[in-house]
């Protein structure tokens, strides 16, 4: 990608109401574009780390047998007044709306009543099941406040799997492999070391639900966490029993503000018995199916590692998610100069090197404060000086200083 090719720019101009970190520097750095409150587009370079976090969640989840799909986002009211998530007293976020005979509908801000309906068209035995699906997907929930950019949106976009199981034993197997694939997924996106499997409320079905939650101060939630054990208590669920339950001791506890980049949640069979979701077991007998549901926040993890992962210069990406490896900037429009950066930007992208090449006729100044803005792993600098030397100057994002470096030596470093 040629920064001239790009319709989007760096700018200075925010909206003077966006107070949150994340939000402010995806928007200078034009990342995202700001349709009203909570609610964000996606331009071509956040649009790129959305797709690389997607695309690390994606292999993960293939990996443990989940299955792909995209459920619909306009729902059908009958499903949620069979589990009694319909009425606006008992889930505070609804978007609902009407066909034009009057027919309401709702807009998905969740998905288990809609899977675990269609899922009666294809679970009749024991032989059918277990099975794992997921989506990734557009929620719309009517957030009361939307403060935190994209880390809580009224549109955002999520991971959300559902697995379907012939017994407790059975669910408890997969709920504990998804347990791991989430912390794989969470080392590989550069969080995992401030990432914690959490004990929280459980809602009507089990008596604990597991959170993963991120330390960061943009976040909304506050937990206690045992640093050697890499557990966490959510303060909702916080108090002498658990703490005595989990082994740990209240003294070394630490209490963090955190945000929650992942929920994973046992539904037992209360919700295939509303919704009538049964198979035939071994012995003929009919039995109810075993549900989980297992999210993950795509948006609000790309908004929390934008808050960890920043200076006062601008994003600084982990490697696994960056929108492309590489900024290259040559200074000045001098003839050498233009065709030593063309002939390194086609070489890098022969080696497969994402290279973003900021071609524009710019001041260095200019070049040098977006490189720090937009935050990609190296910068390279092409000028007079470093063609006349036959070398390239290169830095990573992280670090201060510069190296000059052959050809060969760059190649080394970034064709991997
Ligand atoms: P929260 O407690 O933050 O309101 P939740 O418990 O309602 O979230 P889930 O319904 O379990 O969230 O959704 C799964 C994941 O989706 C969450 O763990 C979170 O990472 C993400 N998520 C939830 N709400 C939002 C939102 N409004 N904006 C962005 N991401 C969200
Ligand atoms: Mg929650």
């Amino acid at each position: 990608m040629k920064a001239t090719q790009l319709f989007t720019h760096s700018t200075k101009e925010i909206p003077s109401d966006e107070t949150s970190k994340n939000a402010q520097l995806l928007l200078r750095a034009g990342f995202i574009s700001k349709e009203m409150a909570g609610v964000y587009a996606y331009l071509p370079l956040g649009l790129r780390v959305i797709e690389k976090i997607k695309a690390i969640v994606r292999e993960e989840m293939n990996a443990i047998d989940g299955q792909e799909i995209i459920m619909t986002s306009l729902q059908q009211k009958e499903l949620w007044e069979k589990t009694d998530r319909w009425d606006d007293e008992k889930v505070d976020i609804w978007f609902k709306s009407a066909l034009k005979n009057g027919t309401e509908v709702g807009f998905g801000w969740s998905h288990e009543e809609q899977i675990t309906n269609m899922m009666r068209n294809f679970v009749h035995s024991y032989k059918d099941l277990p099975q794992s699906m997921y989506q990734f997907q557009t929620k719309l929930r009517n957030e009361l406040r939307a403060k935190s950019g994209i880390m809580r949106g009224r549109e955002f976009v999520m991971k959300d799997m559902y697995t379907y199981a012939h017994s407790d034993e059975e669910h408890q197997k997969i709920y504990d492999k998804v347990t791991q694939a989430y912390l794989k997924i969470f080392d590989r996106l550069g969080v995992g070391d401030k990432t914690y499997l959490t004990y929280a409320s459980g809602g009507a079905f089990t008596e604990f639900s597991h959170e993963f939650q991120t330390i960061t101060d943009a976040g909304e939630d506050i937990v206690y966490l045992d640093e050697s054990k890499k557990l966490a208590i959510n303060e909702e669920v916080y108090n002498d029993e658990i703490i005595s339950r989990l082994s740990l001791n209240k003294k070394t506890l630490k209490k963090v503000k955190t945000a929650e980049v992942g929920n994973i949640f046992s539904f037992g069979t209360a919700k295939s018995k509303q919704l009538d979701l049964k198979f035939t077991n071994k012995e003929g007998k009919e039995e109810y199916v075993v549900l989980g549901s297992y999210g993950i926040g795509i948006t609000r993890l790309m908004g929390v590692i934008v808050e960890l992962f920043s200076d006062e210069k601008g994003m600084v990406w982990p490697e696994s998610i960056a929108p492309y490896k590489v900024y290259l900037a040559q200074l000045g429009q001098d003839k050498v100069v233009l065709d030593a950066a063309k002939r390194l930007y086609d070489i890098l992208i022969k080696n497969n090197v994402e290279v973003f090449w900021d071609d524009r006729d710019a001041r260095p100044g200019e070049k040098f404060s977006d490189a720090d803005l937009y935050g990609f792993p190296y910068r390279i600098v092409i000028s007079q000086n470093t063609t006349k030397a036959n070398e390239y100057e290169v830095k990573r994002r992280d670090q201060q200083e510069a190296n000059n470096l052959t050809i060969d030596e760059l190649l080394n470093l970034l064709a991997r």
